[in-house]
């Protein structure tokens, strides 16, 4: 009998965990716990980090997971580099269920950075209004361009204030449309987005909203990963899991 484990947190992980209740196969989510209100999921669900490989090690064993299937965030790059780690050591077999990546289309004015410290540099230069919309994580990081203003939009409430000296911060999970943020943009005179290139349909208005406004975007590309089994289907995850 498979016992699913589920490193979740996305849209994608959301959507496996109905399919993997609907098919009827034990499965438990994992999340971080960092976001408010998470959904309610159809399957159990446990909460925080495991302490690293060896916690998840430990957690594999515990539990007896039969396969671990990491449908994490593109940048949540240390779950991912454990997971492959963790499941090296113990033999647990492990896919990923990944979204692919965004690619520039016709129209598009996309400057590829390869990470946010990258970014950062690349925002060196008089101030500007920039639409800031890589989540609340490395904010602080942007603290070195304090010139701009700064339009955040975040899912929760920033517990603290993000220290950039000129910001707004407007809090939505989405869905998002590309109309909405057309307008949003245009209200805040946007001049330049800066986004993570997840992928995915979740977070895409804001790029298709930058090429109807002829904005520049600076995209920053995914972090490198250790090689694993990676699918962007659930038809695969499904099959992987009952083989
Ligand atoms: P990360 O840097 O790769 O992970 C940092 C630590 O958080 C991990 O070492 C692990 O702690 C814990 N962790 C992360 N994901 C977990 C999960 N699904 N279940 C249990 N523990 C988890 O991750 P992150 O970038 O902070 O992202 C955290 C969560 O938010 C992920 O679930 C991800 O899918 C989601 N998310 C991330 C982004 C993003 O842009 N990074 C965007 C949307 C959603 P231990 O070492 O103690 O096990």
């Amino acid at each position: 009998m498979p016992n699913i484990l589920v490193l979740g947190g996305t849209t994608e992980a959301s959507a496996l965990c109905r399919a993997l209740a609907e098919a009827n196969i034990p499965a438990t989510l994992s999340y971080m716990g960092r976001v408010e209100r998470p959904k309610p999921q159809p399957i159990p669900v446990r909460i925080g980090g495991f302490g690293g490989v060896p916690g998840l090690i430990q957690y594999l064993r515990d539990q007896q997971i039969t396969h671990l299937v990491d449908a994490t965030h593109p940048f949540a790059a240390q779950m991912s580099t454990n997971a492959v780690a963790a499941t090296q050591e113990t033999g647990v077999p492990l896919i990923a269920l990944t979204r692919p990546k965004w690619e520039p289309g016709p129209g598009d004015r996309w400057h590829q950075v390869p990470d946010m410290a990258a970014a950062v540099a690349a925002l060196s230069g008089p101030p500007q209004n920039i639409m800031l919309a890589i989540g609340r994580m490395h904010l602080a990081q942007f603290a070195a361009q304090p010139q701009h203003n700064y339009l955040l939009r975040l899912v929760d409430a920033p517990t603290e204030v993000p220290p950039l000296p000129h910001h707004t911060v407007i809090i939505d999970r989405g869905p998002f449309s590309a109309e909405a943020d057309r307008a949003l943009m245009q209200t805040h005179q946007i001049a330049l987005v800066v986004s993570k290139n997840a992928g995915g349909t979740g977070s895409l208005s804001k790029l298709q909203a930058a090429r109807v406004l002829g904005l520049p975007v600076l995209m920053i590309e995914r972090p490198l990963l250790p090689p694993r089994q990676e699918t962007h289907t659930l038809a695969d995850v499904l099959a992987f899991v009952t083989a």
